[in-house]
């Protein structure tokens, strides 16, 4: 979502002449892009901030701007605690970044924290930065009301609201025409996406189907779908199209109902394995991915438990882990205690990391002898004998070069694997 946003501000600042250095002691204006998600990624940012401090000793005349939700989260009180910050921006004020250099210029500091209920920067056409030329981010919405206990989100982002269907749609086709393969569609929560024209209302579904239609070779991703939201449609619309990806990303935090309900998910287990059995009766060979956070208050070490028996369960192939972080202003702020001790989330990270490993070992040797098309990425990064892209199901697989080009289509057969890459040959 971040790397998205900083896309559409290199365009920004873009039309008004200014130009990208990869060298950071050549910059003249430095935007720091934030994420307040856990406190550790404040506390990075923070960091950062005493290095611009070096910077600026240098070169007094340098511009240092704070953008995204650690901005939106902190607004004013961050010029007083990091006197080196000349610019505060919020996720919905990057429109507003060269009238805020202007202030600067005249000797204010400036800050835009405003959230707006419609800015989706739909006709911003974003830079493609650190780009392979061959995987895109598409924004499709912004925002979320959810209002999950533990999540900064809904505060930071403001109001949900979906980006005009034509604007995605031209998005995409542009990519295809420059040589994109690949588009991954995002946004917190995808499947309530909804677009309203002369009375006639476009979902997530019929999103995907036409995004899947602008070119066969276009493969589409799409991240995150929310479990309480995940439509048997939208499985069937997967099923009917080859180049949408079969691989979901269903995040569920927890595996015991208890802890779900307090963190205000909106399902059960019982709930979300069915959501579980639906993609694996529609989409047989789907990989399934989740977010899973330990130590969230109150949490058991049964609740912990459950956890664990779920994720076997499901036998995830890929999952994303953390411990819980305490966001201040949250629900779970204000309403419980944050009563898990820091050793204990810990270990019981370790232990659902570890479980999470041999499952991907698991999904990993069962594609031994399967042949899957891989899109071709580049070269691996170990060896340049080899080449490596990604599959249907998201899993990175490696195999010797065969004179393919990035953007290629390659069938590959699994000969061998770890726990994170599948290697073979071409056939
Ligand atoms: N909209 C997505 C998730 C966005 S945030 C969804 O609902 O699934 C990405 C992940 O960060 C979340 O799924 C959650 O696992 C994790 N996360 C969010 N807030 C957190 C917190 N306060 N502490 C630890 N992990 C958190
Ligand atoms: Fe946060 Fe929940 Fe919204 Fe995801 S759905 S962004 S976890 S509030």
């Amino acid at each position: 979502m971040n790397f998205s946003d900083s896309e559409i501000v290199a365009s920004i600042l873009e039309e008004k002449g200014f130009r990208n250095t990869n060298n950071i002691g050549d910059a003249d204006v430095i935007f720091i892009n934030t994420c307040s998600i856990r406190d550790h990624a404040e506390q990075r940012v923070r960091k950062r901030l005493d290095h611009m401090q070096s910077l600026k000793r240098k070169n007094p005349r340098l511009v240092v701007g704070l953008l995204g939700c650690m901005a939106e989260r902190l607004k004013t009180q961050l010029l007083e605690e990091e006197q080196v910050l000349d610019i505060i921006a919020g996720p919905d004020s990057y429109r507003d970044l060269p009238r805020l250099m202007e202030e600067v210029e005249s000797g204010h500091k400036a800050v835009n924290t405003l959230l707006s209920a419609e800015e989706t920067y739909a006709d911003i056409a974003p830079v493609r930065y650190d780009s392979n030329g061959i995987s895109a981010y598409i924004s499709i919405m912004r925002g979320c009301e959810n209002y999950c206990a533990y999540c900064v989100v809904p505060y930071v982002r403001g109001q949900e609201r979906s980006r005009d269907v034509s604007s995605i749609i031209r998005e995409s086709e542009d990519l295809f025409r420059n040589g994109y393969r690949e588009v991954t569609l995002l946004g917190q929560n995808v499947n309530s996406y909804q677009w309203m024209l002369d009375g006639k209302k476009t979902g997530f579904a019929e999103l995907l189907e036409k995004v899947a239609t602008v070119n066969p070779l276009l493969r589409i991703r799409f991240a995150t779908s929310h479990p309480k939201d995940l439509s048997d449609e939208l499985i069937q619309t997967i099923s009917r199209h080859k180049n949408i990806c079969k691989s979901i990303h269903l995040p569920v935090q927890s595996g015991s109902n208890r802890i779900l309900d307090r963190m205000n998910r909106g399902y059960t287990c019982e709930q979300y394995l069915k959501r579980i059995d639906a993609i694996r009766s529609i989409l047989p060979g789907c990989a399934i991915s989740t977010d899973i956070i330990t130590g969230f208050c109150d949490e058991t070490e049964e609740d912990h438990h459950d956890t664990l028996s779920l994720m076997e369960k499901v036998g995830y192939d890929y999952a994303f882990m953390f411990r819980y972080s305490e966001r201040p202003d949250t629900l779970a702020a204000d309403h419980y205690q944050d009563n898990v001790p820091e050793e204990i989330k810990e270990r019981r990270l370790r232990e659902v990391i570890d479980l999470q490993q041999k499952l991907s070992w698991q999904n990993n040797k069962k594609d031994v002898g399967k042949t899957f098309e891989v899109l071709v990425e580049g070269f691996s990064r170990r060896s340049p004998e080899h080449i490596a892209g990604r599959n249907s199901q998201n899993k990175v697989v490696v195999f010797p070069a065969t004179g393919n080009t990035p953007g290629d289509y390659v069938n590959v057969k699994i000969s061998r694997f770890t726990s994170a890459t599948l290697l073979g040959d071409a056939v």
